[in-house]
């Protein structure tokens, strides 16, 4: 049995990671089958330091003198020797390690001198310097394992691992390296139990050093693992395995158990970091199983590739993201029709050298476009350029465009084949997060979508693909604007809901809370047990909309919404902006919908553009479902006859009382004491809030109409004195007792009762007065209670009653928190 094992830069970052992988070797070593283990290790240079020789070659380059370079190289390797001494391993195999290291220290020193000298780096040059780090890497490694008696047989690559001399991005022989290892492959001596060897590097036929590309050891131990027909191939890193997406940029991506060869391929080919694109490659020739383990987290057991896992039960495996893109385009009217154009554009590529990433051309032939690694934009416009000379002279082809600061997200999975609805989630994820798509390619394998994306987005787009296609913890970020007796109770129940939310993945954070003259914003999460406390720490400036929008579109969140619970006509005109800042806008404040018929259409246009939701269910009856349940009749087909109802709790909390016997005066006296009153109760009985409401439900049917078209029949007589101070009104309410007691008893006379009503009927709106009979839901209405029929085509002739307390801090609180969660739920359909 022979397997491989490959230590990255964090999992040798220091002494003790290196003492750690000196534990984890020997484990591996010990034979559980009988069958003697032998261990081919690869390692990585310390963290850091491949950046760091690369950033010495720029430095020198720049003037910078060649000691400091030095020096930093020696102290980083100084200092884990002297750790290590610290921790008992022998001093002998460290000074051994360390002559090593001195002797490839003084290799830095020259070459960086001569490149000082020079004023110049070849590539081969730059390649040398750039494999010192494993160089110096493995003497440590070699020392901690001889510490625990594994004296490993080193393999230099240098003698084996044969490449082409592409310095920079080199690429093996694998027949050569096969030969080359025959004889330690089929040695059975027991030096050659433990192997060590560099990652990173090998040389071409010359002798000269070869470097496989950045992160290039995982792809050294595949040629190993492969050149010695190992029976597995483990890749120790610093996390749990492959993610469904880069977990430092998806907070809830997870470890995925198995994957198939071409998955893990696409994976890296696009982007996923924690293994190198050309790994998979000679493990796959020879069918070899491989595992990403983490050297942090040993006992997890990590990511399986193999041939063959277990189909996915969701279409995508993984999403990955790679940046430092640029897209090269070549377009003219030359173009159309003429063969072999494509051909010339990417053997002109790869004649320089240039991998081409990804390709999109029009079907139209008259342009392709295609990406290439950032560093490589300037060499690819120049390659095509030269190659498109005599077009580009005749005018029949374009200028050479290019475009930098882009990066390609893709998904990826081989459940994907033929499956239908994928892209259509993708892109109205994409839409939804508001990423605009540059370019899109699908492989024909269908293993993968990638999009090109600006640079910018990658990070919030990522997170919103996984969220749509993983469906894992939801997220709604709350912005309240009104802190009065509504936000107060909202943000009471937002406290006590957030932990059984969060069992359930839904994550509802307040990140922002406004009064008139206070706001705080926190994008990590207000707590909701000291919000007053810091709101009332915050400085007291009057509080302005666009500057906090501005803010929260520059935090580019994914899932915020504008709480507006304030009764300001002013925010209600601002909601636009509110959308076009990519919030979605949840709210009781009636104002937006009952103004004007234009600004009304305009916010829905607007909404639908930027596809963000208004929620607005507490506009009437307050948490009652009563806008949703009209939509929903409306949508599903029915059609509103006549809509009658009680909408105000004061006006219905005073009609009752009346039927008791109580006096006019007196029943808006306890209703205001109540607290059911606007703190004028003239506010109530002028029938204007209902009004409101009628306006805002003959609407959603579809009723192009104005409040001013609302009809209001005041309940107070005519003449009757309605200004002065609220005391003197309300004194002056006693003249009404007699006139309300008269209307009640007329109405108890026909086995009615007198109610205060809204109704839309033959295509107006009216609000007044009314005697309700016996039959009707409505009769029984009174007490502060809300409710309203509806009579349709299908619900006749017994109406659909929504009925329930519709006013109140408590009820209407609630109602918004419902509509908020309505929009972290809009997006739970996952393939
Ligand atoms: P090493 O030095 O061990 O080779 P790397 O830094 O090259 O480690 O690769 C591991 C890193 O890859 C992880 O820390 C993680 O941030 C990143 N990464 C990117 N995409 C993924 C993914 N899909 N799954 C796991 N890790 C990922
Ligand atoms: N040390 C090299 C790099 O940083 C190779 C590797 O870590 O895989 O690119
Ligand atoms: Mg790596």
């Amino acid at each position: 049995m022979i397997k491989v094992m490959k230590f990255g830069g964090t999992s040798v970052g220091d002494a003790a990671r290196i003492l750690e992988v000196g534990r984890l070797t020997a484990l591996a070593a010990i034979s559980t089958e009988g069958a003697p283990v032998r261990i081919g290790l690869v390692v990585s240079a310390v963290t850091g330091v491949t950046n760091r020789l690369i950033a010495s070659v720029d430095g020198v380059l720049q003037g910078r003198p060649v000691d400091g370079f030095i020096e930093e190289f020696t102290n980083i390797h100084a200092g884990i020797i002297a750790d290590l001494a610290a921790a008992g391993i022998d001093q002998d195999l460290l000074a051994s390690a360390e002559r090593e290291i001195v002797e490839v220290t003084s290799e830095f020193e020259n070459l960086l001198t001569g490149i000082r000298l020079l004023q110049e780096c070849s590539p081969g040059v730059h390649d040398h310097i750039s494999s010192l780090g494993e160089r110096a890497s493995t003497p440590l490694v070699a020392a901690v394992l001889a510490g625990r008696g594994l004296f490993p047989r080193r393999l230099d690559p240098r003698a084996f691992l044969l490449t082409d001399s592409v310095f920079g991005n080199a690429s093996p022989i694998m027949e050569e390296i096969d030969k080359r290892l025959a004889d330690i492959r089929a040695s059975t001596a027991s030096e050659d139990r433990v192997m060590l060897m560099p990652g990173f590097f090998g040389a071409d036929i010359r002798g000269k050093i070869t470097t496989l590309g950045r992160g290039g050891s995982d792809f050294s131990a595949a040629i190993l693992a492969a050149g010695l027909h190992a029976d597995r191939l483990e890749i120790w890193t610093d996390v749990d395995g492959i993610f469904s997406a880069d977990p430092r940029m998806v907070a809830d991506a997870f470890v995925l158990d198995e994957i198939s060869y071409a998955e893990a391929m696409e994976l890296a080919f696009f982007g996923a970091k924690v293994l190198h694109p050309r790994t998979i490659a000679p493990v796959v020739a020879r069918g070899i199983p491989t595992v990403i383990k983490n050297s942090f987290n040993p006992d997890h057991p990590g990511t399986l590739i193999h041939a063959s896992p277990p189909p996915s039960e969701r279409p995508v495996r993984g999403l990955s993201t790679l940046s430092g893109v640029s897209m090269i385009g070549l377009s003219g009217a030359g173009l159309r029709g003429v063969p072999g154009v494509a051909a010339r554009v990417f053997s002109a590529m790869a004649q320089k050298n240039i991998s081409v990433i990804l390709i999109a051309q029009s079907s139209s032939e008259y342009s392709i476009c295609f990406c290439v690694a950032t560093n490589q934009r300037v060499d690819a416009v120049n390659a095509l350029e030269h190659e498109f000379i005599l077009e580009r002279g005749a005018g029949l082809v374009n200028p050479i465009e290019s475009v930098g600061d882009l990066s390609i997200l893709s998904v990826v999975g081989d459940e994907m084949r033929s499956r239908r609805g994928i892209a259509g989630i993708f892109f109205g994820a994409l839409a939804d997060a508001d990423v605009n798509v540059i370019a899109i390619s699908q492989g024909f394998s269908e293993r993968n979508i990638s999009t090109v994306i600006a640079a910018p987005d990658t990070e919030r787009a990522m997170r919103i693909v996984h969220h749509f296609f993983f469906n894992t913890r939801q997220a709604v970020q709350v912005f309240l604007v009104g802190s009065g007796a509504v936000g107060g109770r909202l943000l009471e129940q937002i406290r006590m809901q957030q932990v059984h939310l969060a069992a359930q993945q839904v994550d509802v954070r307040v990140c922002g809370i406004a009064s008139k003259n206070r706001m705080l914003l926190d994008f990590g999460g207000i707590t909701l047990d000291t919000w007053k406390k810091r709101l009332s720490e915050v400085p007291d400036t009057p509080f302005e909309l666009l500057p906090m929008l501005t803010k929260i579109s520059s935090a580019r969140l994914l899932n915020p919404v504008l709480v507006d619970c304030t009764d300001s006509g002013a925010i209600a005109k601002s909601y636009e902006a509110i959308f076009e800042a990519g919030l979605h806008v949840v709210t009781p404040n009636k104002k937006a919908n009952s103004a004007d018929r234009a600004y009304y259409r305009s916010l829905r246009k607007t909404a639908n553009r930027r596809r963000r939701q208004f929620l607005y269910e507490t506009n009437v009856g307050a948490g009652l479902p009563i806008i949703e349940t009209l939509k929903n009749l409306i949508k599903s087909g029915d059609r509103l006859r006549i809509c009658r109802g009680i909408l105000s709790g004061s006006l219905s909390y005073v009609f009752g009382r009346l039927e008791d016997g109580v006096p006019f005066s007196q029943a808006l006296e306890e209703a205001r004491s109540k607290g059911f009153t606007e703190p004028d109760p003239r506010d109530d009985l002028s029938g204007l809030d209902v009004a409101r409401k009628c306006l805002i439900l003959a609407r959603e049917v579809g009723f192009n109409m104005d409040l001013s078209d609302v009809v209001i029949d005041s309940p107070i007589p005519a003449g009757f004195d309605l200004s002065g101070p609220i005391d003197n009104f309300l004194n002056r309410c006693r003249d009404l007792d007699a006139h309300f007691a008269t209307r009640v008893a007329e109405a108890r006379k026909l086995g009615m009762a007198l109610r205060f009503v809204g109704t839309i009927a033959d295509g107006g709106c009216r609000v007044g007065l009314a005697n309700i009979s016996a039959s009707e839901a409505l009769f029984q209405v009174r007490d502060g209670e809300n409710a309203v029929s509806f009579l349709t085509d299908r619900y006749t002739p017994i109406p659909l009653t929504v009925r329930g307390y519709g006013a109140g801090p408590d009820v209407t609180a609630a109602g918004v928190f419902a509509d908020l969660l309505r929009t972290v739920f809009w997006n739970t359909e996952v393939l």
